[in-house]
């Protein structure tokens, strides 16, 4: 409830999109007293965000700058929810492996704590070990939309073939699906592929960039990846590609050889030139674009959420 004095004015807004990066938007918005919808062709867990790893890491999102800064952003909302019981994020300490000697990442400020790895196992030669937050997507995504709903936001499931009218504003963040909603062809798809393997004792994250390999423990399975192939389309888990995978996996952590492949997926990274997060007026509708985050919707949610909220 309001209290007296208090004169921001309070929107209508539509949010287009239930991922995460739609998710976290509606959260801030609500929680600025805004009355938000979140509608979706997807619901939460059906969408690509349920399929991240989910490594807090600024990959393939661009450009550096904002990224960094959203980044750091993301960084400390989530430790905070490392603290909340049952948001399904973890802080967890990890090291990302290098097969040639490297400057400081560029996003080294987001992160306290960043240390280099004085001696890397052969091949590496270089690395970083840092605590970054580690999040069970399924249980995170639950999490938000149920935080929506407790604050009196809703989420239905509607396919749109062009934005909505009839809000204040709505926030377009239909990740891949910008490419029809805002007519956006710069918006490609970045396939990736991961298997979930049985836990096998881990509770560490493991990061090979050449290739791109990673190993994010979770609670009861670990999961495993991965790919990164712009503009493929295709979602079924190619088998070849799996065992190439796991190969490479058990290469960089030893412990998993033998584990058990519980399951399989794929999804679509919404990649872009760059992230984009603005206004614009589509007719008499005031519409905030926030899409295009691919490798990092994760990272960058709250980061972006902030933005969004502010200019909503
Ligand atoms: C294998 C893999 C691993 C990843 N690992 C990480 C990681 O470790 N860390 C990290 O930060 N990120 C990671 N990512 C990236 C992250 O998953 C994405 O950046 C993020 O999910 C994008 O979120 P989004 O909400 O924009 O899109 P999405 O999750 O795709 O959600 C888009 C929403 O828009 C809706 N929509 C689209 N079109 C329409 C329409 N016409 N009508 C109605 N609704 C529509 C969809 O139904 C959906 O609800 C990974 C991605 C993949 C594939």
């Amino acid at each position: 409830m309001r209290g007296i004095g208090q004169t921001r004015a309070m929107a209508r807004v539509i949010v287009v999109g239930a991922g995460v990066i739609g998710l976290s938007c509606a959260v801030r918005l609500l929680e600025r007293g805004h009355r938000v919808d979140v509608l979706a062709r997807e619901l939460p867990l059906e969408t690509t965000s349920v399929v991240a790893a989910a490594l807090w890491y600024p990959f393939r999102a661009y450009p550096q700058d904002k990224v960094a800064a959203w980044s750091e952003v993301g960084y400390r909302e989530l430790a905070k929810l490392a603290g909340v019981a049952g948001s399904g994020v973890r802080m967890m300490v990890g090291s990302e492996l290098l097969r040639v000697k490297a400057a400081d990442p560029w996003w080294a400020g987001a992160v306290p704590g960043l240390t280099r790895v004085d001696t890397p196992p052969e091949p590496y030669v270089d690395g970083w070990a840092f605590t970054a937050p580690v999040v069970d997507m399924p249980v995170y995504l639950r999490w938000l939309a149920e935080r929506v709903r407790e604050l009196d936001g809703t989420i239905t499931r509607l396919a749109m073939a062009q934005l909505p009218d009839g809000a204040d504003v709505v926030v377009d963040a239909s990740g891949l699906g910008a490419r029809l909603l805002a007519d956006d062809r710069s918006v490609t798809p970045v396939r990736g592929q991961v298997l979930y393997v049985e836990q096998v004792g881990l509770d560490q994250w493991w990061l090979d960039g050449s290739g791109l390999t990673y190993v994010v423990p979770r609670a009861h399975e670990i999961v495993v990846g991965g790919t990164e192939e712009e503009g493929v389309w295709n979602l079924s888990p190619d088998p070849a590609v799996a065992a190439r995978i796991l190969q490479r996996a058990t290469a960089l952590v030893p412990a998993l050889a033998g584990a058990r492949v519980l399951r399989q997926k794929v999804g679509l990274r919404p990649g872009r030139p760059a992230v984009r997060l603005e206004e614009q007026r589509v007719g008499s509708t005031r519409v905030v674009h926030c899409y295009g985050h691919g490798g990092a919707g994760v990272t960058l949610s709250w980061g972006c959420a902030a933005d969004v909220a502010a200019l909503v």
